[in-house]
């Protein structure tokens, strides 16, 4: 019998996953009301948010310099696109991803091939959208449809269907 599996320390990155991350900073940082603000966690968290686009060309949708702590998000974009954004490279912060390369809107689709743009959008989405809220609301009966829970959460209708079929949900 040895006692050094358990002196060792466990690879951090490979322990957590990107929902429980985004678990992990709504419980430090977050009062539990709806909408979730990102903008809050990433600034509680340390790091400063600055948009881009409304008065110089921007073309991306947003980045993550680690090296800054900060966060560029597109202003020009819908807001419930900046939201989604910022929480996605809120994500490539929790994650402990290098500076990710500026995000277009190919990095948000579902169907994009980079594990970390991946992971960085599921960070986002349960961020965003926590399960447990998504459930809690869904079962409350009181949102007749997609778009009423996508105002609650303050996402678009696109972003809170994934959702809801994501987490087996019928609405
Ligand atoms: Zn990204």
């Amino acid at each position: 019998m040895t006692t050094e599996a358990y002196a060792r320390p466990l690879p951090q990155s490979a322990a957590i996953t990107p929902a429980a991350a985004a678990r992990r900073l709504l419980a430090k940082h977050w009062d539990g009301r709806l909408p979730v603000v990102p903008e809050q966690i990433a600034t509680a968290e340390g790091l400063r948010v600055e948009r881009l686009g409304l008065f110089e060309d921007y073309e991306f949708s947003g980045e993550f310099l680690k090296s800054q702590r900060l966060i560029y998000v597109n202003e020009r974009e819908p807001m419930v696109r900046q939201r989604f954004t910022l929480a996605h490279e809120l994500g490539h912060y929790a994650l402990g991803h290098e500076n990710s390369p500026r995000d277009t809107s190919a990095e948000f689709s579902s169907r994009t091939g980079d594990p970390k743009e991946r992971a960085a959008n599921q960070f986002a989405a349960e961020l965003l959208m926590p399960a447990e809220a998504v459930a809690k609301l869904v079962q409350s009966g009181r949102f007749g449809s997609v778009d009423e829970l996508a105002k609650a959460f303050n996402v678009s209708k696109v972003a809170m269907t994934y959702r809801i079929n994501n987490l087996g949900l019928l609405v």
